[in-house]
């Protein structure tokens, strides 16, 4: 049930580690494209992330070997080496519970051609699926970069002052803003897989979801961070539950309801959960997985270990 992430901050060989843990996996997440923008395999775009050069291929040959499946992790709209450029903006001083540096602007054209690059040199690498991180907005109330204010204020034909105040004065403009921020995103999602099918690469792709009570649980995605679930889910091949990023996990407010909306969208769900696990959270992860009927726990490696 329980599978491990290995991510970019984790010294480790692939080979001693598969010898040592091999026998007890049959799947294995590891990052491909890390927060920072390098990719730990060799990437003919990105830069590598120094002595990781070929972290990822080494893992991922081996394991086919002993019939562990791969999983690529990716962070996607984020990326420190690009942040400068293709940044996320806000317009309001709401303080977040983690800092949108790095985050990028999903509707940056220039970037989705550069990520869709980096899947398709990825789908390359004996790889069983891509796990998309970060595959939102920041945050509420992003994005008001220059491009994001100029699509939607002529969508709906806005005065050339259109700024954040407005949707807070008109909930019907709010409502028009969120469906088309989460529009941005689904396009985005569908134009990275064309992307990849029109290479030959076939590869079920996986998106992340946050679950958090800060953010409102899975209610809560559309209008935190612009994920339209039952959109995305006409292009994914499955979701991955971010378990409590932000928060103390809580047995409480983990009821069968919570989960109604995205289990009825029928498409195979993931866990994972990037912190330090004690015993009894490993419990609540496995009351979760029951519940949605999960077919994997992705853990921090680091954490297992400890
Ligand atoms: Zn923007």
């Amino acid at each position: 049930m329980v599978a491990p992430l290995i991510s970019e901050d984790i010294a480790l060989d692939p080979s001693a580690f598969l010898g040592e843990y091999g026998g007890y996996i049959d799947e294995l997440a590891i990052v491909a494209k890390a927060a920072s923008g390098e990719t730990l395999y060799q990437s003919s775009i990105a830069p590598s992330m120094m002595d990781k050069e070929n972290f990822f291929e080494r893992f991922s040959n081996i394991a086919k070997y002993l019939d562990i499946s791969t999983y690529a992790v990716i962070h996607a709209f984020f990326d420190e080496l690009f942040h400068k450029k293709f940044k996320s903006v806000s317009l309001n001083a709401e303080e977040i519970p983690v800092s949108a540096t790095g985050f990028i602007c999903p509707n940056k054209k220039g970037y989705w051609k550069y990520l869709a690059e980096i899947m398709v040199e990825i789908a390359d690498l004996q790889v069983s699926g891509i796990i998309l991180l970060d595959f939102r907005y920041p945050w509420r109330k992003y994005c008001f970069c220059t491009e994001c204010i100029r699509d939607f204020r002529m969508l709906e034909n806005l005065p050339v002052y259109f700024h954040y105040g407005l949707l807070e004065e008109r909930i019907d403009l709010y409502e028009k803003w969120l469906k088309w921020r989460s529009g941005v995103l689904s396009d985005a999602l569908k134009y990275f897989i064309n992307h990849l099918n029109s290479q030959g690469k076939n590869i079920p792709v996986i998106v992340e979801v946050i679950l958090d009570p800060i953010s409102e649980m899975t209610s809560g995605v559309f209008e935190y961070f612009g994920q339209n679930l039952e959109e995305l889910s006409k292009s994914v091949d499955g979701f991955i539950l971010n378990i409590f990023p932000f928060s103390t996990i809580d047995k409480d407010v983990i009821t069968d309801d919570v989960f109604t909306g995205i289990i009825s969208l029928n498409k195979p769900i993931y866990l994972l959960y990037t912190k330090n696990l004690t015993e009894s959270e490993l419990e609540i992860l496995k009351e979760i997985a029951k519940i949605v009927n999960a077919k994997k726990i992705f853990i921090k490696f680091a954490q297992i270990a400890s």
